[in-house]
């Protein structure tokens, strides 16, 4: 027997009619490429988003097409991601920092039938245009004063585009299980994989992302997402922001440390969310101006995934901002949270070192995500916080295999999605990554986590950055090796930094030398990028060899 309640379809679109609805004055405030603060409403935010959809069917875009779009986190964007997916059209929001041969790859791959972007990617845009084979037309997301000068077919105006638009349209409906955006992996090998969210997957996301336990964001609350809505739909906190009217500030491409301390300061920022290494960029611009209190600021809370977050970072956020930080843990694959760090009323009356060890954990388990580890042979392993293994992950916001079914079937026989990482799980349902499966450095038949080292290492007060990796050594197979940033101003020798490293891991797990470095690369979504590592120092002559 079915229940007798209402089987209506949960839908993008209802998400902007609800804040437009109840938050009609609630500002969005986008810092744009072109350089100025822009400001508008919900309630206008809802217009702009339905003359998108106007656009689109203009466009000759149908229901199922995929929209491109290279941009920054803006209005623009954001009356894309209600208007494109409202329509039931496709957003597919590609990541610039890709390699170029990269983004036409998945543009082609993708079958992108429109292209949006913003005018900072129109040197790109030019040169990839003639290889998008189904792009019909380039849409440059500025004001006519502002047009990029690019020869392109079809080179169109967003501003302009938008104004010969009415803003009466209404959403269809249809099947919530309806794709409604595109995201590929960012492919440290191979090619990248394109992740195709419904609007089912995404409205259940968002719902779990607000809870109090999670999240918890309110109308009371002022967003800014540094998170780049072309990675992973920034978290899903667009459509969060939608659905309890929060006040969001959008930074646009000024993501150095001056740009997001003075916006947060203007905009009285609440809550942020974004990766480690914009974080860094922050703290570099507060090293560099001593006469900055960050308390100022007013942040109550930072959401951080992506990569781990150090003690150094966890501490800094708190002593230094008086600012709670939200670890998560997630991937492109997985919309993307699967576990956030919250404290249980158990952990009221821990301090000092019991309750950061607890902290740094990258979170529990939230409803919708089950959670195993598992050995090489596929058996499940306990969940005592010692006992490491392959951890996979099954929900209803997790993929079930890549667009148009590149990577062929990818989950177990329980329906669960592997993730590639390597993680512990806590009695109390805590997970912690060990590391990246093929990052972990294998020593003499053992395993150490170059996260926990990296973490350790950072702590240090002259230590920026650090990377460790696996380099291969005639008797333990692989040896850590230790590469690192040194901060601003600040001196340390490689034997005052293993000293300081021998007080606090495990003797074996302590890297073989230390090599000074002026910078480490990252991947498209900001993660070291170890296989680049692996590769440059890959005959580095250990001293213990
Ligand atoms: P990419 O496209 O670069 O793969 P994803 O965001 O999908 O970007 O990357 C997901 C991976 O990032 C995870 O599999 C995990 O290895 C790493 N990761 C995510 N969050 C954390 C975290 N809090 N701590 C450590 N690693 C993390």
């Amino acid at each position: 027997m079915f229940g007798l309640m209402q089987d209506r379809p949960l839908l993008i679109s209802s998400l902007i009619e609800h804040a437009a609805t109840f938050h009609p004055a609630t500002e969005i405030v986008s810092r744009l490429p072109e350089g100025p603060v822009h400001r508008c409403t919900w309630g206008e935010m809802r217009g702009q988003s339905k003359r998108v959809a106007n656009a689109l069917q203009s466009l000759g875009v149908a229901a199922g097409d995929r929209v491109g779009t290279l941009a920054w986190n803006s209005w623009r964007h954001l009356a894309l991601y209600f208007g494109v997916s409202g329509s039931g059209a496709i957003l597919h929001t590609v990541n610039p920092r890709l390699f170029p041969e990269q983004i036409d790859y998945i543009v082609n791959h993708a079958e992108d039938k429109v292209l949006f972007f913003d005018i900072t990617f129109a040197p790109l845009v030019e040169k990839l245009a003639p290889r998008m084979k189904t792009v019909t037309a380039f849409i440059a997301m500025t004001d006519r004063a502002h047009m990029p000068a690019i020869d392109v077919p079809n080179l169109l105006c967003f501003e302009d585009l938008l104004a010969e638009q009415s803003d009466a349209y209404t959403w269809p409906e249809f099947d919530e299980r309806t794709a409604s955006s595109l995201c590929y992996t960012s492919g440290t090998t191979g090619n990248p994989k394109g992740v195709l969210y419904s609007h089912r997957s995404t409205m259940l996301h968002t719902l779990m992302e607000l809870a109090p336990d999670t999240f918890g964001a309110s109308s009371r609350e002022t967003i800014m997402l540094i998170v780049p809505m072309f990675h992973a739909n920034a978290w899903g906190m667009p459509y969060a922001a939608a659905m309890v009217g929060t006040k969001l500030v959008l930074p646009g491409p000024h993501l150095d440390g001056k740009s997001v301390y003075e916006l947060m300061r203007d905009e009285r920022v609440t809550f942020s969310s974004g990766v480690p290494t914009v974080w860094m960029m922050l703290f570099q611009y507060v090293d560099a101006n001593p006469g900055l209190n960050p308390k100022e600021l007013g942040i109550r809370r930072v959401g951080i995934g992506g990569a781990a977050v150090s003690r150094a970072m966890l501490e800094r956020f708190e002593n230094q901002f008086g600012a709670e930080v939200v670890q998560g843990w997630g991937m492109t694959e997985t919309s993307p949270i699967g576990v956030i760090s919250k404290l249980l009323p158990k952990h009221d009356k821990l301090s000092g070192e019991e309750l950061v060890k607890i902290k740094l954990k990258q979170g529990r388990g939230v409803w919708g995500v089950d959670l195993k580890i598992v050995d090489e042979a596929g058996k499940a392993l306990p969940w005592d916080g010692v006992a490491f293994g392959h951890l996979l992950v099954r929900g209803p916001w997790i993929c079930s295999g890549y667009f148009k079914g590149e990577g062929g079937s990818v989950l177990d026989a329980e329906g669960y999605f592997p993730t590639g990482d390597v993680a512990t799980i806590d009695p109390d349902g805590y997970l912690q990554l060990v590391d990246r499966a093929k990052d972990v450095i294998k020593s003499g038949g053992e395993w150490i986590s170059s996260i926990d080292v990296e973490n350790v290492a950072m702590g240090h007060p002259a230590v920026a950055e650090a990377a460790i990796i696996g380099v291969a050594h005639p008797k333990w197979q692989e040896r850590p090796l230790l590469l690192v940033i040194k901060r601003a101003g600040q001196e340390v020798t490689r034997e005052a930094l293993l000293d300081y490293l021998g007080g606090r891991i495990a003797k074996w797990w302590l890297p073989d030398d230390v090599v000074f470095v002026s910078e480490l690369p990252h991947t498209a979504t900001g993660k070291l990028l170890k296989t680049k590592l692996r590769e440059q120092y890959r005959d580095y002559p250990l001293p213990t060899a």
